[in-house]
C-alpha cells in the first residue's frame, strides 16, 4: 500500500509543481515517446514475440504502427487542439472573451490489457500527455461579437498549463512486454511524471485504492465493474474499454435472389448470367471470396485474441457451406498448409486461456480445425457450423481462433438476434444493398461498426474508439484520446467598465427592467 501511495503521491507532487508546464514540454515528452519507438523498436517486436508469439511483420503493424500514426496526429495537431475554443456570446457578454479551455485533470491511470500489450498502454499514454490547453501565449478574440476566432499572437509571456501526469499498468499476462515499458519509459520520459507499475491482481487492486483524477482501464467486463467501483470511492471519471461477442452478419440475399430469379425462368445453367450480372452491378454475395477473406484476416490475426474480432457469423442456413469453403481457402491462402509452421500465425497467451478455448468446443460441430495443442497454446483456426444460440461458445466472448455460425433467416432475424444480447463493442455487416447497411445501423447499436470489412474503423484515428452498455463507456485515439484526459473549462473573461450595462440583472426591480 505504502509504495503506490509513493507513486502516486510523486506523480502528483510532480504534476502540481508545474516543471511540465508549457505545450512545448508535452510535446516534447511525444518526441521522445517516438524516438523510444524507433530506437527499441527491436526490443519491442521481441518482447511481442515472447509473449504472444507475433512475428516481426504482424508486431510492427498491429501495434507498433498504431503507436506511431497516433504520436503523429498528437503532435501536428497539438497546438491547435490546446487552443481554447471561442463560443458564440450573448448580449449581456458580447464585450467579454469566452472560451472553451481544454485542462488537464491531473493524475491518471492507464491500465492495459495483454493482447496488444504495447499499444494498448502507449496510445492512451500519448492523448494523456498531449491533453490540456495552451494559454502560453497571448490570445486575443477576433472576428464578429468578438468571439467567433482566437488567435495566438506575441511570445509566450505567461505560464499556467499543465499535461497529465500519468501512472501506466502493463498487463502481468504479457510480462515481457510490461517489463520493457517498465525499463524503456523511465529511460525516455520524466520519471516522475510518468511512472510504470508492474505486478499483478494485487499490485491493481492497491492501485486502485488510491486517488486518481481519471482512469482508462482495457479489459474485461468483470474487472471493469471492479475498476468502476474503486474508482466511484474517489468520484474518479473513467474510460472503460471492455469486449464482448461482436456479431458479423452476412447477408448472403443479393446474388441468391438473382439465381432464384434465372433459376425460376427457366435457365439451366446460371453461372453466365450470374457473372454477366456480376460485371454489371459488382454484385457479390456470401459466396464472395473477398468477403470471406476480409473475415478471416480479421478474425484469426493475433489468433483470435483481438477485442474487436469478429465473434461469431450471423447467415442464412443456405449458404453456410460456401462460407466455410471459402474461409478454408482463405485460411490456406494466409498460413499455408500446416498453420503451426506459418509465422504469421500467433499462439494463444497462455495455458487458462488455452484451456477455456478448448472447453468452448465441447458437442460442436468443427466444420475445420479444430486441432490443439496444450504445450505450445496451439489452437487451429476453427470453424462452427449449426451453432445453437443457446451453447456455451455463444455465451460468453470467445477471444480465440474459434468461428461460430448461427443460422439465421434473413436480416431481420439478424437484428433481432443483436438486439437481445448486450451491446457489443463492434459490429459488421457484409452486403452490396446501402439500404440494408443503413437499417442494420439505425436498428441495432454497438461501440462502432465496418459494412464490408472488419476491424478498420479503428484504423480512423478521427473517429473515437470505445464501447457502449457492457463493451465500455468514453473513448479514445485521436483528439478524442485528448478530449478524455482534458476537462472543457467553461472560461468568461470580463473587465470592469460599463457597470451601467449590469443594472439590468441587479435588483431592486431587475425583472422590470428588463421587460421594456
Ligand atoms: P488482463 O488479464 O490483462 O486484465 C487487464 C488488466 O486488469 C491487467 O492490467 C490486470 O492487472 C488488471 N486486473 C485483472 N484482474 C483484476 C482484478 N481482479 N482487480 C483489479 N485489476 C485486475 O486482460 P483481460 O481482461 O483478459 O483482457 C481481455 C479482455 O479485454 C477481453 O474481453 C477483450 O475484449 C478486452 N479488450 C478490450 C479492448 C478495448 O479496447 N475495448 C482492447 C483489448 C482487450
Amino acid at each position: 500500500m505504502e509504495r503506490m501511495q509513493q507513486v502516486v503521491g510523486r506523480a502528483r507532487a510532480a504534476f502540481s509543481s508545474g516543471r511540465c508546464r508549457s505545450l512545448e514540454f508535452r510535446l516534447q515528452q511525444l518526441k521522445n515517446l517516438e524516438r523510444m519507438v524507433r530506437e527499441k523498436e527491436k526490443e519491442i517486436l521481441a518482447a511481442l514475440q515472447s509473449d504472444l508469439h507475433k512475428c516481426g511483420h504482424n508486431a510492427y503493424s498491429h501495434e507498433v504502427m498504431g503507436v506511431l500514426g497516433e504520436l503523429a496526429l498528437a503532435m501536428e495537431n497539438l497546438p491547435s487542439w490546446a487552443a481554447p475554443q471561442p463560443v458564440k456570446k450573448n448580449l449581456l457578454t458580447m464585450r467579454d472573451e469566452a472560451y472553451i479551455y481544454p485542462e488537464p485533470l491531473g493524475v491518471v491511470l492507464v491500465i492495459g490489457a495483454w493482447n496488444y500489450p504495447f499499444m494498448l498502454v502507449v496510445q492512451p499514454l500519448i492523448g494523456a500527455i498531449a491533453a490540456g490547453g495552451d494559454l502560453h501565449g497571448v490570445w486575443v478574440c477576433v472576428g464578429a461579437m468578438g468571439g467567433e476566432k482566437i488567435a495566438r499572437v506575441g511570445q509566450p509571456h505567461w505560464v499556467c498549463v499543465l499535461g497529465n501526469a500519468v501512472v501506466v499498468k502493463p498487463s502481468e499476462v504479457s510480462e515481457h512486454t510490461s517489463q520493457l515499458l517498465a525499463d524503456l519509459l523511465p529511460q525516455y520520459l520524466d520519471e516522475e511524471l510518468y511512472p510504470v507499475v508492474t505486478g499483478g491482481v494485487p499490485e491493481t487492486t492497491e492501485l486502485l485504492t488510491q486517488r486518481f483524477d481519471h482512469i482508462l482501464y482495457t479489459g474485461n467486463t468483470a474487472v471493469g465493474k471492479i475498476v468502476m467501483a474503486a474508482a466511484a470511492k474517489h468520484l474518479t471519471p473513467v474510460t472503460l474499454e471492455l469486449g464482448g461477442k461482436s456479431p458479423c452478419y452476412i447477408d448472403g440475399a443479393v446474388s441468391y435472389t438473382h439465381l432464384d430469379v434465372y433459376k425460376r425462368q427457366g435457365h439451366e445453367d446460371v453461372s453466365g448470367l450470374l457473372w454477366a450480372h456480376r460485371w454489371q452491378w459488382g454484385l457479390e454475395g456470401a459466396e464472395s471470396p473477398c468477403c470471406c477473406r476480409r473475415i478471416t484476416w480479421g478474425k484469426y490475426m493475433n489468433c483470435g485474441q483481438t477485442c474487436i474480432a469478429p465473434d461469431y457469423i450471423l447467415c442464412e442456413p443456405s449458404i453456410q457451406s460456401q462460407v466455410v469453403e471459402n474461409i478454408k481457402a482463405t485460411l490456406q491462402e494466409f498460413y499455408g498448409e500446416d498453420v503451426k509452421k506459418s509465422p504469421d500465425y500467433e499462439r494463444i497467451v497462455n495455458k487458462r486461456h488455452f484451456r477455456r478455448i478448448v472447453s468452448l468446443l465441447e458437442g460442436q460441430k468443427i466444420a475445420h480445425g479444430g486441432e490443439t495443442d496444450e504445450a505450445s497454446c496451439f489452437i487451429a483456426p476453427t470453424i462452427l457450423t449449426d451453432v445453437s444460440a443457446e451453447s456455451k461458445v455463444m455465451e460468453e466472448e470467445i477471444f480465440g481462433p474459434v468461428l461460430p455460425i448461427v443460422s439465421v433467416k434473413g436480416v431481420d432475424e439478424a437484428i433481432e438476434f443483436i438486439n437481445s444480447r448486450e451491446k457489443p463493442l463492434a459490429l459488421y455487416v457484409f452486403s452490396n444493398d446501402k439500404k440494408l447497411i443503413k437499417r442494420v445501423i439505425s436498428e441495432t447499436s454497438s461501440g462502432g461498426m465496418t459494412a464490408n470489412d472488419v476491424i478498420m474503423h479503428s484504423t480512423v484515428l478521427d473517429m473515437p474508439f470505445g464501447g457502449v452498455g457492457n463493451s465500455g463507456m468514453g473513448a479514445y485515439h485521436g483528439k478524442h484520446s485528448f478530449e478524455t484526459f482534458s476537462h472543457h473549462r467553461a472560461c468568461l473573461i470580463k473587465d470592469l467598465k460599463m457597470e451601467g450595462m449590469n443594472k439590468l440583472r441587479y435588483p431592486p426591480g431587475s425583472q422590470k427592467k428588463l421587460d421594456w
